[in-house]
């Protein structure tokens, strides 16, 4: 019935809810992202009444939302409402997806290097935590996104990061911003078993967006976390 292609990983969350990271369908004429996400929403039959869309800037400014609509300045988005739908886009920095199926809490993150160097993740976790969930019953999914393969960053950066997520070698210096969120998300105490990490490189498979890659050319993946 409709010819969007996505990554389901909604299995990690024993289908307690849909997560999935959709492909950029570059048959759309690219004008704009706010007709892209109709597109899609329309296609999978999803009111985009109930969508609910931050406008990413890198920062890791993290919301607790109540309301759908469009939230400026924001990199996270958490609720308990499950009339919402939660979206993000991506095209390489990492889409972190975060349930608590207990208290019924999701969470979609943004995480560049920007936002894993000031610690969007513990923002998220934290506020999830002040709401009641315990960090056992905290799952969370990295999806795909730049893998440290491709993700060559300048050594201004190095100091920002757990030496153990850089990596040199022919004199250039390499970048995993999954293992350093998955450090952090150890470090909040989240059990290993409970963190899912997609090593699926953006930058390597040309159907996956790639802003390093494709620079202005790339479209955008749509993650999207709710109940649909
Ligand atoms: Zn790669």
């Amino acid at each position: 019935m409709n010819n969007i292609e996505s990554i389901n990983y909604s299995n990690f969350f024993n289908n307690s809810v849909i997560a999935s990271q959709i492909l950029f369908d570059s048959s759309f004429k690219f004008s704009s992202l706010t007709e892209y996400r109709k597109l899609i929403t329309e296609k999978l039959s999803i009111s985009s009444g109930n969508l609910v869309v931050p406008e990413q800037v890198h920062s890791n400014t993290v919301r607790w939302i109540n309301k759908n609509g469009s939230y400026q300045n924001t990199d996270g988005i958490i609720t308990d409402n499950n009339n919402l739908i939660l979206s993000l886009q991506t095209a390489d920095c990492v889409p972190i997806f975060i349930f608590d199926q207990l208290n019924n809490i999701k969470a979609l993150v943004h995480s560049g290097w920007r936002g894993t160097k000031n610690k969007i993740i513990n923002n998220a976790i934290n506020l999830m935590i002040d709401r009641q969930s315990q960090p056992s019953n905290i799952f969370v999914l990295l999806g795909a996104s730049i893998q440290k393969c491709c993700y060559e960053v300048g050594e201004e950066l190095i100091d920002y990061f757990d030496d153990d997520c850089i990596y040199q070698y022919n004199n250039k210096i390499y970048l995993s911003l999954q293992e350093q969120i998955r450090v952090d998300l150890l470090k909040l105490d989240i059990p290993l078993e409970n963190i899912h990490v997609d090593h699926e490189c953006t930058f390597m498979n040309n159907k996956l967006s790639s802003y390093r890659r494709d620079k202005g050319e790339s479209g955008k993946m749509i993650s999207l976390l709710g109940h649909y």
